[in-house]
This record gives structure tokens, sequence and C-alpha cells, in this order.
């Protein structure tokens, strides 16, 4: 299923309705026994991707912090609507019909209530016309209202015919991602092999992935590339909402649900499983018991002492480790 980005406030704050499945199908192989392993997401600073610009959400940027309501300053002077403070409505190439803004339009003509045959979204790239809302002048997409004059958006994107009054959005318009983002184009870059803008922090410590910005996020299974939600590049470079990963740490899953690898530094906590593990001593009838292990992080195979708490990869010293061959019966809790 696809959950396209609908991007009003309401639809983003629809809940992972696939979560639990999601992590239940990667959960049995991976999920090692982890002590207050909560502390290794806090220790982690959120790395994101730029959200789409013609998102209306405002929890979106991490970095401005608290939420702010979109209509925060309605008043009588305010145009626009629930998504984007604007002087101007579009007219949607699609259906010829006239919305104040796109989201307007897909909440309109994407909902579950519009017959299947009908459902569309607009294709914001095509738009051509544009009404101004002071003077009701139906025009070519253009900044300037050419019959009164008014700004009809003080951000204004020819390319994808984007009119936001809100700048403190730090909107900037990516040829790369061919949209427009939030967050200001001086702290992003555009990394081609993982086709989305990045955080400059990014820049020379993530692990690419082919197009990695261009899946859905494997725990709610929304399309990432443009969604409106905050995103986090998981150490392997898998990339994911970074309110599922939050909701990955509620339910103690702190493998990346794609390929499995550790989802952040842990290595506090496999300290922390060494004191445990050297503090527990298995019964003698497990002295002696040997098993293999399939290490999530570095990929090693090795033999290695059973253990009831945890297997530590003799590679990487990751406990993110599963038991591939020996006896089920005596298989490990983690
Ligand atoms: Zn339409
Ligand atoms: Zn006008
Ligand atoms: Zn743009
Ligand atoms: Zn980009
Ligand atoms: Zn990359
Ligand atoms: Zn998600
Ligand atoms: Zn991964
Ligand atoms: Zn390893």
């Amino acid at each position: 299923m696809h959950v396209r980005a609908s991007g009003c406030h309401d639809a983003d704050q629809v809940p992972c309705v696939t979560l639990i499945s999601g992590l239940a199908r990667h959960e049995a192989p991976s999920k090692p026994s982890l002590p207050r392993a909560g502390d290794a997401y806090s220790q982690t600073a959120p790395v994101q991707c730029t959200p789409d610009a013609d998102a209306p959400t405002v929890h979106a940027q991490q970095p401005r912090g608290k939420v702010r309501a979109m209509d925060a300053d309605a008043g009588p002077e305010r145009y626009g609507c629930v998504h984007y403070r604007r002087k101007c409505k579009i007219r949607a190439p699609c259906c010829g019909e006239v919305f104040d803004c796109r989201h307007c339009h897909n909440e309109a003509k994407d909902s579950l209530e519009v017959s299947v045959h009908d459902r569309h979204v607009v294709p914001r790239h095509d738009i051509k016309l544009v009404i101004c809302s002071l003077c009701n002048k139906e025009q070519d997409v253009q900044q300037d209202c050419s019959n009164c004059g008014a700004c009809l958006g003080k951000y204004f994107c020819a390319k994808c015919n984007f009119f936001d009054d809100d700048v403190s959005k730090n909107q900037f318009h990516c040829d790369g991602c061919g949209i427009c983002r939030t967050g200001g184009a001086e702290n992003f870059y555009h990394c081609d092999k993982c086709g989305c803008c990045y955080t400059s922090l990014l820049k020379d410590s993530h692990r690419c992935v082919d197009r990695a910005m261009h899946n859905n996020c494997p725990v709610c299974i929304e399309y990432l590339f443009d969604s409106t939600k905050a995103i986090n590049v998981l150490h392997c470079g898998h990339t994911i909402h970074l309110e599922c990963l939050y909701e990955m740490r509620a339910h103690q899953q702190f493998s990346c649900p794609v390929c499995l690898r550790s989802a952040c530094n842990m290595s506090d906590i496999w300290q922390k499983l060494d004191q445990e593990v050297a503090a527990s001593l298995m019964p003698a009838i497990y002295q002696k018991k040997m098993i293999w292990i399939l290490c999530n992080d570095c990929g090693m195979t090795a033999n290695v002492q059973f253990h009831i708490l945890a297997h530590k990869c003799p590679g990487c010293s990751s406990y993110n480790t599963r038991q591939t061959r020996g006896d089920p019966a005596a298989c490990s809790r983690v």
C-alpha cells in the first residue's frame, strides 16, 4: 500500500498503522536483549533529510523545535488556507477546478470519498494558472499579480509553481530533487546517489544507498521522498521517518527494518551487555555449549559460547547477532 503524503495536518498525524506488523516481521532474528537500550537513541543526534517544502507540516523541522500552528497568525488580513498563507489560488490542470493549494486539491480529490476512478493528485509542476485572491484575476503563474500588482507569495518557485508567504521555513528549490524543500539551502546538500537533500552534517559521513529516499518508510510505508515529516538516515544508510524510529525504540526495536544492522551507535549498550553477560554465569551444563551465530552488523559467522542473554560478535563486538545453527531448543532468548 502506498500512503501518499497528503500533507494536511490530520493526515500527517495518521498513526503508523502498519507499525506492529512491520516490526514483527523482523523481530525474531534480530532482537538482542538490551538493558536500558533506549539510551542509544538519545545519544544519537537525529540526522535529517529536509522535508518537502511544498508540504505544510510545521512539525517537520526538528531544529525549530515546537510545533507551530499554521494559522497561529490568522486574522482578518489572512489569505490562503490551512496549509499556506498566500494570496492566490490554483487552477488544477487535472480537473480544471480551483483550489487554495495542491493539498486542498488532494484532500478533496484523493480522498476515500472519491470513487477510485476519479481519485487523483494534482501534478504540481503542471499548474499553469493562478487566481489572485485580492482581485480574482486569473493569470499565468507568476509572483506578482498582473492586474493589481499584489505579491502572491513571498516565497515563489516558478519551477514548482509554489507560493508561500511564510518565509520562516527557509524554503529553497533543489534541482536535484526537482522540488522545493525547507530548512535553508545552506544547511543541506543534495546527495546524487541517495537521491535527496541531506543535512550538510551527513556530507562525508553517511553510507550512501542507491536512491535511499525513493523508497517507502519501512515502518509506516509512506513514500519518503516527498514526505512532509522529518526523516532520519540510519547508520546503514536506509531511511525512515524520525517518528517511526521513535516508535521502534518504544517497541525495543534497535535494528534497521530493512537490513537488520544496528540502527544507531550501540557501543555503550554493548558495553553494558558485556558487564551483564560477565555477571550472569551459565550453569555448568552450558559451560561447554557452543553455537553458531551470524552478525547482523558485520556479516561475520562465528562459533561462540552459548549464553542465555546475548551473543557477541567476535568480529565487531556487536550483540546484534542471531543464532544460525545448533539446537533450537537451547536457543537463547535474544
Ligand atoms: Zn484535479
Ligand atoms: Zn490581483
Ligand atoms: Zn521549487
Ligand atoms: Zn535535493
Ligand atoms: Zn548519499
Ligand atoms: Zn514512517
Ligand atoms: Zn538498513
Ligand atoms: Zn559483527
